[in-house]
Formats: structure tokens, C-alpha cells, sequence
């Protein structure tokens, strides 16, 4: 069963049972064990949970998700459950509260089945930075699943959950749904209440859902959107009824732009450019409006990410000081040693990479130069793609530029990971909502996916598209 509405007929029909249904999806996890998607998995109480759901739908008294079965990524906050955005940091914490997507979830009766591995503070492509191990892609093992959300990406694709939440700060949500050929949705920049998001970069993070099916990213983007008074960068307007309306939004031909710098560009695989140039001349033919744009600051997008983000991550990680939670060092006498050896020792190469990049680019002397000029090539970013989104409904580009590479391939070269995001961090830049779905089938046995990305707060016309590219009726 792959989707919820599946799940949903067979409860009703009574040939299923959520009971069943989290028994076989923790027989799968214990069979998947080799793939590392899961931190920690909730087995005996969901088990109850699901018994306490089961009661709730033969008395006619069940919320909208009971049956979806759903993995948290490692830095989604779970009352009374460890928390560790995969770093050695925060081993053994527990949430003191719920996040507020969690609170949604539950209040709607979804089961949560456990915690998934990440990229350790959520900054990576290819989820070989977790203190906890590397995770598998479930087509082929020698190879990266994407990241940071990989975990949640893995354990979707390979069947462990229905669904999974990530959290997408240049790509993290759609890059790894790309390489494990699921779907991918990172909503607008204040759609959905980062509280009780380990923060990584607080003005690009964003939390969004890796489904199966474009209905089942509907039904959370719905159930998880909107105003939280924990989060004042929130939209202050009811967000819509995507499940009912998105089916019936005629959206007709509709102006799609493809970024002919994208399409273009020299790291982009042959295959992946065929299959989108095949994608768009069949969207033409069915007489959407398909035409290429420029976009001459792709290149930029990259660098401009790597400024903000880790300036933003230098500042909200200085709050694993050894002090209040997390690891301390043994060993450290005064509170110099205890931030000095506690930070050494509890984050690993990479966080501390961006924690020193993101200090320095804050630096005086440095400011301007980097930071403050980075703030401006961002605005520039929202003006030109917000230009674009004046004529054209959509943006059509690739997800990723290529497929799953095998592990170890970029350890050497920080920066040729960095470009792996070279086409999801435009979205975060500029705060606008985008979708990664599967389209395809590589040469080499790998899945790749085609991106969309849609005006601000308009997932609606994101739904409806995707839905009808999807069943190939666009
Ligand atoms: N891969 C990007 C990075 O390493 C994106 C991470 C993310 O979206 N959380 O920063």
C-alpha cells in the first residue's frame, strides 16, 4: 500500500486495520535495517497508538490522518522523544515539547513510527554527515540517497512509513526525494510554523512532507499550514483546503518558464536534460504555454546560500555550548575548556566548517563584503524570479543535476557537494513554495525527479499541475 487513500479503503473495508498496517511497516524497518533511515524507531507505542486509533474509527470519532503512518526527520521536536538533528551534540535528548507540526499531526491522529537519520544539523546533499552513520539508497547501496532528509526520503521510497516530514533549507527535501523517485514538497517561507525545528538557517528552513502521491502532500501541507502564534514569520491568513480544492482547481494551459540556464547548464546529466526537453515539447503539445527564460544568476545561487546560511548557522548553533543541554565534556575544568572541548567534540567536521564560514563572513572587516552583499544578491534573486512570476504561472527545472553519486564521492571537494544544490536553492533564496516529483528512470537504474516552483503561498497551482503531470494529463 503505497498511498493513504489506499490505506484508508482497505481500513474502511475492513480488510486492514491500523494495527496491522504499523506491525508490517515495523516488519519492514527490522527487514531494511541495512539502510540506517531510522535513528530510533517508536515500535511498541505506535503499536498502542494504532490500537487507540483502531477504537477511534469504529467509533466514527477519527481525525483525518488516522492510518498515515508517518517518520519524523532527526530535528522535528517530539515531546517526551530524543531529539538529536544526528549530531553527537545532542545525544540523548529529549524534547521538552512538541513542534507544532507534530501537535498537528497527532491532533488529526497520525502514528508516528520514529525518527529519521539526516545530515547532522540538517547541512549536507548526500546524508554521509550524521554522527550516525551514512543511509542507503534503497536502488542501489553503494550509493547516497540524498540528503539531508535522506532518512525520510529512504524510508518512504523503501516503504518503511506513508509518509515522512523533512525540513528544506537549500534543497533538502527535493534533492533526496529526486534520488530515491518520491515526491518532494517544500512549501513557501512561512507556510508552515518552524516551532520546534532545530534551526539551522531560520530565514531559509522550512518543513514540508516526501509522499508517495501528490494527495498525500496535499493532506499534511493542509493539516500542518498556518498561523502559529511561536512563529511570527508565519502568512496570517487561513491557508486553503488543499485536498479539496487542488483536485478542482482547473488550472487550464497555464505560462510555464524553463530556466534555459538550467537546461543548459554544463553539470546537468544528458539524460535528465532529454527527459525534461521530452517533458516540456509534450507540455507544449497539450498547449500550455512552455518557454525558455534567462536566469544569467544561477551560478550565483550557490555562493549566495553558502554566505547566508552558514552566517545564520553560526549564530542559532552557538546554543550547544555544553552549558544547558546536550553533550558536555568531561574533561573540561572552567567554562572556556566546557564550550571549547564540548563544541570540539560534539559537532562534526562540516557544522564546524560552516560555523567558522558563517563567523567569518559576519566578521568586521568581513561584513560587508560577504554578508551584507550576500543580503542584497538575495534580493536580486526575489525581484528576478518574482519578474518571471509576473508572466508565468510555473518554473519548470531539473531537481538535481544528476543522479544518487556513490558514497565518498564528494568528500574530498566540499564545494562539488555545495553544487549539488545548484537548482533547489533558488527556492529558499527567495522564499518561494517548490515540488520535486518523480520523472524518471535513468540509464542506470536510478530514479531523477523535475522540479516546479510556483508563485509565493501558491501550492495550489503546484498541486494541481504536479497532479496532472503526474497521470501524464497536463
Ligand atoms: N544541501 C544543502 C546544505 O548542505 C541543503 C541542506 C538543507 O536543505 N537542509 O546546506
Amino acid at each position: 500500500m503505497n498511498s493513504y487513500s489506499e490505506i484508508k479503503r482497505e481500513i474502511s473495508a475492513g480488510k486492514s486495520t491500523c494495527h496491522s498496517l504499523v506491525a508490517s511497516y515495523l516488519k519492514r524497518i527490522e527487514e531494511n535495517k541495512h539502510l540506517n533511515a531510522f535513528l530510533e524507531v517508536f515500535g511498541d507505542e505506535a503499536l498502542l497508538r494504532a490500537q487507540e486509533v483502531d477504537d477511534k474509527i469504529r467509533k466514527g470519532k477519527s481525525g483525518r490522518l488516522a492510518g498515515m503512518v508517518i517518520a519524523l526527520k532527526d530535528n522535528i521536536c517530539y515531546k517526551g522523544h530524543r531529539v538529536s538533528a544526528s549530531s553527537k551534540i545532542l545525544e540523548g535528548f529529549v524534547s521538552l515539547y512538541h513542534s507544532t507540526v507534530v501537535e498537528r499531526l497527532l491532533a488529526e491522529d497520525a502514528i508516528i513510527i520514529g525518527r529519521c537519520n539526516c545530515d547532522e544539523f540538517a547541512m549536507g546533499s548526500s546524508n554521509e554527515k550524521s554522527a550516525y552513520g551514512r543511509v542507503l539508497n534503497p536502488h542501489d547501496n553503494n550509493r547516497v540517497p540524498g540528503g539531508s532528509s535522506g532518512g525520510s526520503a529512504v524510508a518512504v521510497a523503501a516503504g518503511l512509513c506513508t509518509a515522512a516530514l523533512g525540513s528544506d533549507t537549500g534543497g533538502s527535501i527535493r534533492q533526496p526525494a529526486s534520488f530515491c523517485g518520491v515526491v518532494g514538497l517544500k512549501p513557501s517561507y512561512g507556510r508552515i510554523s518552524r516551532y520546534g525545528l532545530l534551526a539551522y538557517s531560520s530565514s531559509f528552513d522550512q518543513i514540508g512532507p516526501l509522499t508517495n502521491t501528490i494527495e498525500d502532500a496535499a493532506l499534511l501541507l493542509e493539516i500542518m499550514a498556518g498561523k502559529d502564534e511561536y512563529d511570527s514569520t508565519l502568512l496570517q491568513k487561513e491557508s486553503p483546503n488543499y485536498t479539496e480544492e487542488y483536485k478542482k482547481a482547473d488550472t487550464g494551459k497555464l505560462r510555464i518558464a524553463y530556466i534555459s540556464d538550467c537546461i543548459e547548464h554544463e553539470g546537468l546529466d544528458p539524460e535528465i536534460k532529454a527527459q525534461l526537453e521530452k517533458t516540456i515539447a509534450s507540455l507544449q503539445v497539450q498547449g500550455h504555454i512552455v518557454e525558455p527564460v534567462s536566469f544569467p544568476f544561477i551560478d550565483y545561487a550557490v555562493p549566495t546560500y553558502y554566505v547566508l546560511t552558514t552566517a545564520e548557522a553560526s549564530s542559532n548553533l552557538s546554543r550547544y555550548s555544553g552549558v544547558n543541554y546536550g553533550y558536555r565534556a568531561e574533561e573540561a575544568k572552567d567554562p572556556d575548556a566546557v564550550y571549547k572541548k564540548s563544541r570540539s567534540q560534539g559537532f562534526g567536521k562540516e557544522v564546524k566548517r560552516r560555523i567558522m564560514l558563517g563567523t567569518f563572513v559576519l566578521s568586521t572587516g568581513y561584513y560587508d563584503a560577504y554578508y551584507a552583499r550576500g543580503q542584497k544578491v538575495r534580493r536580486i534573486f526575489v525581484e528576478k524570479t518574482n519578474e518571471i512570476l509576473k508572466n508565468y504561472d510555473l518554473i519548470l527545472l531539473p531537481s538535481t543535476p544528476g543522479t544518487a553519486f556513490p558514497f565518498g564521492q564528494n568528500d574530498l571537494d566540499p564545494v562539488k557537494m555545495y553544487l549539488e544544490d545548484i537548482f533547489t536553492v533558488q527556492a529558499n533564496i527567495t522564499g518561494l513554495p517548490a515540488i520535486s516529483l518523480p520523472l524518471g528512470m535513468h540509464s542506470n537504474g536510478l530514479p531523477f525527479g523535475v522540479q516546479l516552483m510556483a508563485r509565493k503561498y501558491d501550492e495550489m497551482t503546484l498541486l494541481a499541475f504536479s497532479e496532472k503531470l503526474m497521470n501524464n494529463k497536463a
